[in-house]
């Protein structure tokens, strides 16, 4: 039997803290937090990601702004809204969709918002933050996860945890949360060789490769939880990193695709967004 770590009753956790923190505020001081989301080009999946986080920021009380671009504007035109973004006192917390145009510097981008209003936790002061373990704005993704494991109380202490993945939006940043937890981590990456033998050394298994049905039950120990990141858009429905059919009934516990991680990612937006109001504002 394989328990399904579903993300929406964790998620739903997430977003009523943050939802009952946003209400209380509103009544006692009558301001709540602003997040800007910046999306330059018409990508269709960045479009639907884009009008989630705005649904999501509205349901819980807070101010949602939505810069859009032009797909051919240069980095110029938007290290000035970003700019423009940093200098409002309205807007605490500041996301730019990724992936921006070809002829768009994200670095340069990325680098530009506000550490305080960095929601994205991309920024170097942020990621800088979570390498030492100090407080600070965490990747959205990666902290999901963490929350989602806690929410199933699956224990990280001592446990032999691999992830698939090195990005700093979601590999990197998983595993340097993993270690502060005490896991004892392995991180497996496209230069790696014979990933499916460290990976079948995992108690705790991470995917986030970006590479359809990469993962497959001889990756996977008995019994391992599998946390599967990948999202994927296919012909046959939404798939991720890891072959679900050889998951189901040889993991101990599997998220889901789509309905596993994906919702703790919004929800974990919404806590940054709340983190970084309570510093500029309620701290301040
Ligand atoms: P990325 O392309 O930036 O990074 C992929 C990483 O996987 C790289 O470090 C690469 O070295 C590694 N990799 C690639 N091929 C590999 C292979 N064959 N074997 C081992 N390692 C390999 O991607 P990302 O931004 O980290 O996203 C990963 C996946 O997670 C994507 O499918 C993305 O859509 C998904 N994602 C989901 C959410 C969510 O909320 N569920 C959020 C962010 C990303």
């Amino acid at each position: 039997m394989t328990t399904s770590l579903k993300g929406k009753p964790a998620a739903d956790c997430v977003r009523d803290g943050v939802k009952s923190r946003v209400d209380e505020r509103r009544q006692k001081a009558g301001s709540v937090p602003g997040l800007a989301v910046v999306l330059v080009g018409r990508d269709p999946a960045s479009e639907i990601y884009v009008a989630k986080k705005h649904k999501a920021a509205v349901a819980v009380g807070m101010h949602s702004f939505e810069c859009r671009l032009d797909a051919n504007s240069g980095t110029g035109a938007v290290l000035d809204v970003v700019s423009q973004l940093n200098r409002n006192p309205d807007v605490h917390g500041i996301l730019v969709q990724l992936p921006l145009p070809d002829g768009v510097d994200s670095d340069a981008v990325i680098q530009h918002i506000d550490a305080a209003k960095d929601v994205d936790g991309l920024g170097r002061l942020s990621q800088g933050a979570l390498v030492q373990n100090r407080p600070g704005l965490r990747p959205c993704t990666a902290v999901g996860i963490i929350d989602l494991l806690d929410y199933y109380e699956v224990p990280l202490e001592g446990r032999q945890a691999v992830v698939v993945g090195r990005s700093s939006l979601v590999g990197l940043p998983t595993a340097l949360l993993l270690m502060h937890r005490n896991a004892t981590v392995s991180v497996i990456h496209s230069k790696t060789p014979s990933p499916a033998r460290i990976a079948r050394t995992a108690d705790i298994l991470v995917v986030a490769a970006g590479r359809p049905g990469l993962v497959t039950r001889e990756w996977i120990k008995p019994n391992a939880v599998v946390v599967d990141v990948g999202i994927h858009r296919t012909d046959s429905g939404i798939v991720g990193d890891v072959l679900a059919d050889e998951a189901w009934g040889h993991a101990g516990a599997f998220t889901p695709v789509p309905g596993g991680v994906g919702p703790m990612t919004i929800a974990e937006l919404l806590h940054n967004t709340w983190m970084a109001f309570q510093t500029q504002v309620v701290a301040g």
